[in-house]
């Protein structure tokens, strides 16, 4: 009866839950479809309670489960209350590893069992523990490196000598573990202890050198693949719930990463390949003519104001800045002028997918203003004036023109086709990839140097001058 009672609370949580991931796919909606999802998750997680195994063991473990629920709630909604819009993607990181941490922690208690029983799981039991454990041990580790990138702990790219024949042998060296041990082989407790520091170690290593503008796709693989290490670890279990949460965890993280490798123009292989054995960095500076050139903000704001269409830019450091609702009040008073106002978003602007629209929304900027790559970049030639806020690698030319640039190939919005562009920064700082940007060097291009905010503000009051 009470295991019917679960199943049926699993079964309605999981609808729950994807109606709520269906909601999020709107801005309008997506509040609500975060709570309605959180809701659900708790409902999952008390009935889990329920759960015969879990219900006798609570005799046992009682504090010890209680208190860990506690801890890990506790840290969670104060990190999660406390972290900046910017650093979301570090904490994305951090949860992506803690969900494979626990995926392998769980594979680790069934094959530490298993070595010191010696009895038999079952082959289709043993060789998804194994997998569970690899993907989640390779997810926890890669996604704590991704972590130090984002947070500026570690530098962007890392690379050993042979570090490719390295990453081979390692990852053959996991499949004879993982082999020998999901196959039934005696095991030992050593040997488990092995299978789990090489997985751990093969993470560490296919991460260090993904770096430049790959780091969105690296986030949503190890999203996909921690779902895919839950899913497995569910059916070791047997519990219903990690399998569905799981599953739809890996598919959308599947999704969400092609959706970005594709909005980075690269394949899978080659973001986690190609930076092997080229050093794109510092490759892309010597070649660059001409110098930057300032501008000050009442000029640019004659620029804007007698302009007949101005497409703004927005990138990282207006999230930093905090400028969105600046730009609103700088929108609202262009129109008034008679000038056409639209936003271009570049998929990975910022440190987030969507991070732009979100806070355009908040400063209340309408929908229909803001354009995609793809329906934007044709229009620049026709603007007067291009606003960069804070962006950079998404407006860098040399993703066109230069193949030893790491971000060579990547879709970038055409800023430079514009008659005139305006770039706002506070001064010679690099973007995410850590490379010079020949946009700031065109003859076009004027350099508005100043906090985003600020600088927003001197041509507001600017344009209301004139
Ligand atoms: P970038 O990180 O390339 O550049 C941001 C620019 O903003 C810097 O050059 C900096 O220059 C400027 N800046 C910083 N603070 C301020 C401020 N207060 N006021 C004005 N300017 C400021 O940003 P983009 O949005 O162009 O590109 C995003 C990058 O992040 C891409 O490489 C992407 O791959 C990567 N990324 C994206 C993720 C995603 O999911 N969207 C996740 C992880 C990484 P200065 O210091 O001179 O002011």
């Amino acid at each position: 009866m009470v295991s019917l009672a679960v199943d049926i609370t699993y079964f309605v949580t999981a609808f729950i839950f994807i109606y709520g991931l269906k909601q999020m796919s709107s801005p309008v909606t997506a509040r609500g479809g975060i709570v309605i999802a959180g809701i659900a998750m708790v409902a999952a997680t008390l009935i889990t309670f329920g759960v015969p195994q879990i219900h006798l063991a609570l005799d046992i473990n009682m504090i010890l489960m209680l208190a860990a629920i506690a801890a890990g709630s506790a840290v969670a909604y104060i990190s999660a209350k406390r972290v900046a819009m910017t650093d979301m993607p570090q904490m994305i990181a951090m949860y992506n590893g803690m969900g494979g941490g626990a995926a392998a922690a769980i594979a680790a208690v069934e094959l530490v069992k298993l070595s010191s029983s010696g009895e038999s799981h079952g082959l289709v039991v043993q060789v998804l523990a194994v997998l569970g454990a690899v993907i989640g041990a390779v997810s926890f580790s890669g996604s704590g490196v991704a972590f130090a990138k984002l947070q500026g702990l570690m530098k962007k790219t890392m690379r050993l000598p042979f570090h490719q024949f390295i990453n081979l042998g390692l990852f053959a060296a996991v499949c004879v573990t993982g082999f020998w041990i999901a196959t039934g082989h005696p095991v030992s407790f050593d040997h488990v202890i092995l299978f789990f520091i090489l997985a751990i170690v093969l993470g560490v290593m296919v991460t260090l050198p993904i770096g430049g503008a790959d780091m969105p796709v690296v986030i949503s693989l190890f999203n996909a693949l921690t779902g895919l290490a839950v899913a497995f670890e569910g059916f070791v279990l047997n519990n219903a719930a990690m399998i569905i949460a799981g599953t739809v965890v890996g598919s959308s993280g599947t999704l969400l990463t092609q959706l970005m490798a594709k909005a980075m123009n690269r394949s899978l292989a080659n973001v986690l390949f190609s930076s092997f054995g080229s050093d794109g960095g510092a490759a892309v500076e010597e070649d660059i003519e001409g110098s930057m050139k300032e501008i000050q903000a009442q000029d640019a704001a004659i620029m804007m104001a007698y302009a007949s269409n101005v497409i703004i830019i927005p990138g990282y450091g207006m999230a930093v800045a905090q400028a969105q609702h600046k730009l609103k009040e700088l929108e609202d008073i262009l129109e008034s002028r008679g000038v056409n106002v639209k936003y271009a978003i570049h998929p990975v602007a910022g440190r987030m997918p969507g991070h732009m629209n979100v806070l355009l929304a908040e400063a209340g900027v309408e929908y229909d203003k803001i354009y995609d790559l793809e329906d934007i970049n044709p229009q620049f030639p026709q603007a007067d004036v291009a606003l960069v806020i804070g962006a950079n690698d998404v407006v860098n030319p040399v993703a066109r023109s230069n193949p030893d640039s790491p971000i060579y190939g990547m879709p970038i919005l055409d800023a430079d086709k514009a008659q005139n562009t305006i770039v706002i920064k506070r001064g010679q700082g690099a973007g995410f990839s850590g490379i010079e940007n020949h946009l700031f060097y065109a003859d076009n291009t004027r350099m508005l140097y100043g906090d985003g905010q600020k600088a927003v503000g001197e041509l507001i009051s600017g344009v209301k001058q004139l």
